[in-house]
């Protein structure tokens, strides 16, 4: 049986790091989507050659191995199928370095991405991808997602930031790609072809990160609006403006009103939306920026409140920061989305979104990047309801429609994983999948890395 190696293993040369308890199993079968899966094994591995030796003993023997981060992922991307056994990264967790010359952070990919922040910080150095689960999720299941945060409509997001990875490949070999150099155009982009890959590619053991100075000055501020139109009509107006923000969030009544049931973070329940906007830099210019955006949103009705303090700072982001767990007030079952369409045509998108809710009778609360386009649409439904289920469930073919239809895309940030493999070919072409296909092939010819997720059918060949 596939984990009686991995028993041996345990035995001989990797003490107490295989685990085949079935308690402890169960804690790694399942991820912040719906979709769940047991593993025979849970292997955690220290540096890049227990990696290594894990994997080349599991392509000797087709065991299929699925890398796994802090397990936040939204698309089931790190849940095992086929009885795979999970390669938990978790304690491959050391900053390796901090070279202030060079503005470059090397990291194992366990490392909690808050944890480089604030270490960053104390050097006065900025990392800015910040996904709102940057307290708990990993760097290395950043690089995999290509992960984004409220921080990206103005920093870009993880691909941005990362100059080189060491990967082990399926068969065990070590891959290096890039390094500390912020360029480098000798063959292919592979480094660029493995962020994003989900797992699917290789299992990164190093990261190498570019990093900025840190801001002089932040201004954190609060508009909200009677109508969702207003709010969006803002967001285009910002966005087509000669003002970038750092963050400009997205909030409707709905979420609002969740977060304020869960957390009472003094949001105005009442607010038919809201947009947490947030623009940095030197002092003097931050100040006009936010006199700018100020303006814009008052032309618009908003009614701005600009955070005076650290703390009101604080409680606006963890505010922000609470809706994905403060939705299961509404419903128990959540199926999230998170589409992007082209910036200005957001409020058609959200037009879109009231009508299949209407539709279909649903409670649909959408947050989100909306300086980015890009909206996490929550359909709140119950599982044990199996009609209302079902209607949740076909509002996702809606919902996907609608946003392609205005030149948009399935997923912004949480990529494809295992529940959004359906819907792939609703976005990209055969010829694109077949390509796809046949990059896998050659990084996994047997097909035993991550088995199961991204493509819509197993057969990679
Ligand atoms: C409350 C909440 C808020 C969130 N907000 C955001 C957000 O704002 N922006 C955003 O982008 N995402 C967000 N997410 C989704 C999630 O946190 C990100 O996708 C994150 O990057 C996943 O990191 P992880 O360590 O949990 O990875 P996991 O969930 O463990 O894994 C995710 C994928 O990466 C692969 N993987 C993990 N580590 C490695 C490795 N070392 N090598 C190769 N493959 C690997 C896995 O196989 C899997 O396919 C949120 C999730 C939650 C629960």
């Amino acid at each position: 049986m596939a984990f009686g190696f991995f028993k041996k293993k345990n035995e001989h040369t990797l003490p107490g790091k295989v685990t085949t308890d079935k308690e402890a199993l169960f804690c790694y079968g399942f991820d912040a989507s719906s979709a769940e899966g047991i593993p025979s094994a849970v292997v955690s591995p220290l540096n890049t050659q227990e990696v290594s030796d894990v994997a080349a003993y599991a392509f000797k023997h087709d065991v299929p191995i699925v890398p796994r981060g802090a397990g936040s992922g939204m698309t089931g991307g790190s849940v095992p199928m086929n009885e795979a056994v999970v390669l938990s990264l978790e304690g491959m967790n050391r900053i390796i370095e901090i070279d202030e010359k060079n503005m470059v952070a090397s990291v194992e990919p366990g490392v909690i991405n808050f944890h480089l922040q604030e270490k960053l910080e104390d050097v006065g150095l900025f990392y800015p991808p910040d996904p709102a689960s940057m307290k708990f999720c990993t760097l290395g299941g950043n690089v995999a997602e290509n992960a984004g945060g409220p921080r990206a409509v103005k920093y870009g997001v993880t691909k941005d930031y990362v100059l080189g990875l060491e990967t082990v490949l399926p068969d065990g070999r070590v891959l290096m790609t890039g390094g500390k150099t912020y360029k480098g155009v000798v063959g292919y982009d592979l480094t660029r072809l493995l962020v994003g890959s989900e797992g699917t590619l290789g299992i990164i053991t190093k990261i190498f990160l570019k990093v900025l100075p840190l801001p002089e000055e932040t201004v954190t501020m609060l508009c909200t609006y009677k109508t969702l139109d207003a709010a969006a009509q803002t967001v285009s107006r910002i966005t087509s403006s000669s003002v970038i923000p750092r963050a400009l969030e997205f909030m409707d009544n709905e979420s609002i009103r969740a977060v304020e049931n869960y957390g009472s973070f003094g949001l105005p329940a009442d607010a038919e939306a809201l947009l947490l906007i947030e623009v940095d830099g030197p002092r003097a210019a931050v100040i006009e920026e936010a006199e700018k955006i100020a303006a814009m949103c008052k032309a618009l009705d908003g009614n701005v409140s600009i955070a005076e303090d650290v703390f009101s700072k604080q409680r606006i982001w963890d505010a922000r920061r609470a809706i994905s767990p403060a939705l299961y007030r509404i419903r128990p079952t959540k199926i999230n989305e998170d589409i992007v369409v082209p910036r200005g045509r957001i409020p058609e998108m959200l037009k879109a979104l009231r009508e299949i809710a209407d539709k279909k009778d649903l409670i649909i609360a959408n947050f989100g990047h909306a300086g980015d386009g890009n909206i996490h649409v929550n359909v709140m439904t119950d599982k044990d309801d199996e009609g209302e289920y079902r209607k949740a469930r076909e509002s996702v073919r809606d919902i996907f429609e609608a946003a392609l239809k205005l030149g948009g895309t399935i997923s912004g940030e949480h990529g494809i994983g295992l529940t959004k493999k359906q819907y792939m070919g609703m976005e990209l072409s055969d010829v694109s999948i077949e390509i796809m296909k046949k990059i896998k092939n050659v990084f996994d010819p047997k097909g035993i890395l991550n088995p199961g997720k991204m493509f819509p059918s197993d057969t990679y060949k």
